[in-house]
């Protein structure tokens, strides 16, 4: 294991220097990749320096998550704490779902989630778990709503046509679960939303007296603090009136911007969450943590444990459920994604990571007032957002988004919101500074006026 742990560190070395002198990886088209490189499997074992020659290309040719070239996705950066914690997750491999298998990691995650709740504004009575993402923990969510709203569903299935309340503009994995929980795509309800993204509530509330009147259940509405484009928040405490008067789970998918919870500058986002039924959260987004770190918190622990407890004498053969997390848990194996959190969160604090989150509020206040202040851009996005929309002289932004990819320049996306179609930029990693965003535009800027005669100019629908 020591020769394996050089080897680690010599690789780990390698990528350091060349995130340096090349931020984003070499382009290599899709269709090419497996003529490109060898990545066959073979029946006989590979010579080690063969072994290491080829872990080194595949090393340098992955595109670079963690350097100031990287914007693409809801997540970046590199906290060196928290890689600590998951390096070490990975070498004591213990199992999250007994005490017995895990010991003193059942406590890194129960302080991590006790403390969460506490935050919530929640008493003894809630509880969580880390599930393997955003999608796992929304849908969770649903099965607890669900579990509390169907008749005998837990034995019988889903008797009754249920209805799921979300935004247009919420995540994806609100239809797939509705799915996946027996309810059904075509049972979810698109809720519109106004011109900054958050969703309508008067016409949350025709929508649930609309199916109330057809003989239907609504089951759950899911807000959403940071929508998936624009990152907006929806207005919880009118959702959640509407939800008490017709006795509806109200869930909350914070998994992109739900940290806010973290700082007390921005929290105002998600007033009134300590009201709701649960609430999820990445921290493998806004607070930084390797992938994947989602949470799941539940304002009354008792629907975890109805939803998701099993007898299996195989498993738990000592201890308190409380020291028992595979009781609450989808998974029955599950990997300990805590100690990653744990480490980062003990290292700088909680004020640490409130500097993490207002740090991300700093950059986007950074490139939203570089917009501002040059008229080739249009923005689209609003304060109190991460995701800063732009289009630049008109240019289409898928365009532009993968030319500048395919010319290995910067990893960016694009969105839409109603009928424009925008880059966006996603001011993420905190440990960017102010000219790393600056750096953003010029490199942008730069490739444009390299390559006039590429851009097809985009018709404005306005
Ligand atoms: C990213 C995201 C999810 C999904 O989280 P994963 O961890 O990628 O499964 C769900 N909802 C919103 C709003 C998100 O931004």
């Amino acid at each position: 294991m020591q020769n394996t742990l050089a080897l680690f560190q010599e690789l780990a070395t390698l990528l350091f220097e060349d995130e340096k002198m090349r931020p984003v990886a070499t382009f290599m088209p899709s269709e090419d990749l497996l003529d490109t490189m060898d990545l066959s499997l073979q029946e006989q074992a590979i010579m080690d320096e063969d072994f290491v020659a080829v872990l080194k290309e595949l090393i340098l040719s992955s595109p670079k998550t963690a350097t100031h070239a990287f914007f693409n996705q809801l997540f970046g950066g590199r906290n060196e704490k928290a890689v600590l914690g998951d390096l070490l997750a990975v070498l004591l491999n213990n199992s999250m779902y007994t005490y017995k298998a895990a010991g003193a990691q059942i406590g890194v995650e129960k302080v991590i989630l006790e403390k969460c709740c506490t935050m919530m504004g929640w008493d003894h009575h809630s509880g969580g778990t880390i599930a393997a993402g955003g999608s796992m923990t929304n849908f969770m969510a649903m099965l607890m709503a669900r579990d509390k709203k169907g008749v005998d569903v837990r034995h019988a299935g889903v008797q009754q046509k249920m209805t799921i309340y979300t935004s247009v503009e919420s995540h994806y994995s609100v239809p797939k679960n509705a799915s996946f929980a027996g309810i059904g795509r075509d049972q979810v309800r698109y809720i519109p939303v106004d011109e900054r993204g958050c969703m309508l509530p008067h016409l949350l509330e025709n929508a649930i007296a609309e199916d109330l009147k057809m003989g239907l259940t609504p089951t759950m509405v899911n807000a959403t603090a940071g929508t998936t484009v624009l990152g907006a928040f929806d207005d919880i405490p009118s959702i959640n009136e509407i939800c008490q008067k017709h006795q509806i789970w109200l869930h909350v998918d914070g998994a992109y911007c739900g940290s806010v919870l973290f700082s007390k500058n921005y929290k105002h986002l998600i007033e009134g969450i300590e009201a709701v039924d649960s609430f999820s959260f990445n921290a493998h987004k806004m607070i930084g943590t390797p992938l994947s770190c989602s949470l799941l918190l539940v304002k009354d622990k008792t629907w975890l444990y109805r939803s998701f407890a099993n007898e299996a004498d195989y498993l738990y053969q000592t201890d308190e459920d409380e020291f028992n997390p595979g009781k609450t848990s989808l998974q029955c194996g599950r990997r300990n994604d805590a100690l990653k959190f744990w480490t980062l969160w003990k290292s700088v604090g909680t004020e640490g990571l409130e500097g993490i989150i207002d740090k991300q509020f700093e950059l986007a206040a950074v490139a939203r007032d570089y917009l501002q202040n040059h008229s080739d851009y249009t923005i689209y996005s609003y304060e109190d957002s991460i995701s800063v929309c732009f289009n630049y002289k008109d240019i289409p932004a898928r365009e532009l988004c993968t030319l500048l990819y395919e010319n290995s320049k910067l990893l960016v996306g694009y969105g839409t919101f109603k009928q424009f179609e925008f880059v966006r930029l996603v001011t993420i990693n905190a440990q960017n500074e102010k000219e790393d965003i600056l750096n953003f535009f010029k490199v942008l800027e730069d490739f444009v006026a390299q390559n006039p005669a590429r851009w097809t100019t985009q018709t404005r629908t306005e």
